[in-house]
């Protein structure tokens, strides 16, 4: 009997773990509300500047109680854990993978002038797409206007629901953080000062850069010396990769467990109805994007869009249920490697670099929320130079973001105040978008993940690297012995 597709299984399994949040939620027993003490009583220090000097003083945090229906207890505490193991797991092999394919595929490469090419043309290209997207994304959302005419009794509600929210306040010390930083500190942050911190701690830029180091060093050091070392990264990226194989055996359960929580998690459908022309716009400008890819891999590439979203799809899948480009990273390299043919020199390259720094699915979202937000709030500053600065720091905001669940909304504060929206409106605009920033997290995280597929198709057809692929199994090598 021919084996069920990979991409059906996720699939079905997304559905199904849908379908049985909605069951539990329908029960009488899932939709009870059970109190939870989530929050124990704690103490932060609070410092104060009094008569010109810092004082600081012990604040006492009252424990929290928190009040979630019984579906969302259950499925948190039974059936979320086992969508944790499964991105633990592919974190888990995130970091070897990079250094195991980026070292092997450098010193493939076998030319310095080459390694410059590729690198040069990868941030041109993922440059030129994040522009694409933004200005999608502010061309859609100047024409349907989602924000103008919202009534005021709506935003006074999202606005008592969430300003005080611990998510909007999280967004906000996150993004008081990144701010604090100088302007070159991304650039000093590339370059590490020890590798065993960057790679505990999964820094991805810094492991990048140390593997390109360490490749192109293998490339000046005379061969003989250089093969045990290229040998040691070929044969973990062999491992690797399997790796992948086996823990995707598991991704259709895993997606059950991860959509079952997120439907449980949505609190309120009828705020979610309320934004629903800005959701839709983002949606809209995605779907956009998508065709943008298609149209050129088609025409660049010359290979059928349908082929290419049938091979990516897996990791489009999982990008969905995850909502995070890190965690998919290997399942991408695994399809790109393995199922689309690009070279390991290539896609060793693009990929993790495209999973850090380009995010068209995030700039885009961040162009249209941060127009949205001040569509609402403020309508009577938006002119063309905001759009202009729009364009730029959605472009960097969406470097700087990190790969992982709602990062995206963290530096949409950086967006909002490059244009000078008032302080004091920042947590009302993020309580704004909060309560349908998850779903659109899930969408827009699908798009970075294929816009990395799309560019790593490009730049490998452009080095002449783009072959047919050769699938592998997670049993192909394996031979029991018959008893
Ligand atoms: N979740 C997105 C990603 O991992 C980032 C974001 O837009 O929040 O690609």
């Amino acid at each position: 009997m021919k084996k069920m597709a990979l991409h059906w299984k996720i699939l079905i399994g997304m559905v199904l773990g849908v379908l049985f949040a909605f069951i539990l939620l329908w029960t009488s027993w899932g939709s009870e509300k059970v109190v939870l003490k989530e929050i124990p009583a704690s103490y932060e220090i609070v410092q104060e500047v009094i008569n010109g000097e810092i004082v600081s003083s012990f604040k006492e945090i009252k424990a929290k109680t928190v009040e979630v229906t019984r579906a969302e207890h259950f499925i948190s505490r039974w059936v979320k854990p086992f969508g944790t193991i499964f991105i633990n797991l592919l974190k888990l092999i995130a970091v070897p993978l990079i250094l195991a394919s980026l070292i092997k595929g450098i010193s493939d490469l076998k030319d310095i002038a080459k390694i410059k090419k590729m690198g040069l043309r990868t941030i041109g290209i993922y440059v030129v797409t994040t522009l694409v997207a933004i200005i999608i994304g502010l061309g859609i959302v100047n024409t349907v206007k989602p924000g103008e005419g919202m009534p005021k009794e709506t935003i006074e509600k999202i606005k008592e629901k969430y300003v005080n929210s611990d998510g909007v306040k999280d967004k906000m010390t996150k993004a008081a953080a990144q701010k604090d930083a100088g302007p070159l500190q991304a650039l000093v942050d590339i370059f590490p000062q020890n590798i065993f911190k960057s790679l505990g701690e999964a820094k991805m830029l810094q492991i990048i850069f140390f593997a390109l180091f360490l490749g192109i060093c293998l490339l000046l050091i005379p061969a003989e010396k250089a093969k045990p070392m290229i040998d040691i990264f070929d044969s973990l990226n062999e491992i690797v990769m399997k790796m992948v194989d086996l823990i995707m055996l598991f991704a259709p359960y895993a997606v059950f467990a991860l959509l079952a929580n997120v439907i449980v998690a949505f609190d309120d459908p009828e705020i979610l109805m309320k934004l629903l022309s800005y959701g839709l716009c983002v949606v809209g400008g995605l779907i956009l994007m998508i065709v943008f890819y298609l149209i050129i891999v088609s025409v660049y590439t010359k290979k059928s869009p349908l082929w290419f979203l049938k091979q990516i799809s897996p990791a489009q899948l999982l990008a969905f249920s995850t909502s995070s480009s890190a965690a998919t990273l290997p399942v991408t390299m695994e399809r790109v490697e393995e199922h689309i043919g690009v070279d390991k020199e290539v896609s060793g390259f693009v990929l993790p670099v495209g999973a850090t720094v380009n995010m068209d699915g995030t700039s885009l979202y961040q162009a249209i929320a941060a127009v949205f937000i001040m569509q609402v709030l403020t309508p009577e500053d938006i002119n063309f130079q905001v759009q202009l600065i729009i364009v730029f720091t959605a472009l960097l905001a969406s470097i700087g973001s990190a790969a992982v669940p709602s990062a995206g909304m963290v530096m949409l504060v950086i967006v909002l105040e490059s244009v000078g929206f008032d302080p004091a409106l920042l947590p009302v605009g993020l309580a704004l978008i909060f309560a349908i920033d998850r779903p659109l997290d899930m969408c827009r995280t699908v798009i970075n993940v294929t816009g990395d597929a799309t560019v790593s198709m490009v730049v490998a057809k452009s080095l002449g690297k783009l072959h047919d692929p050769k699938p592998k199994n997670w049993d192909d090598n394996y031979q029991p012995e018959e008893s």
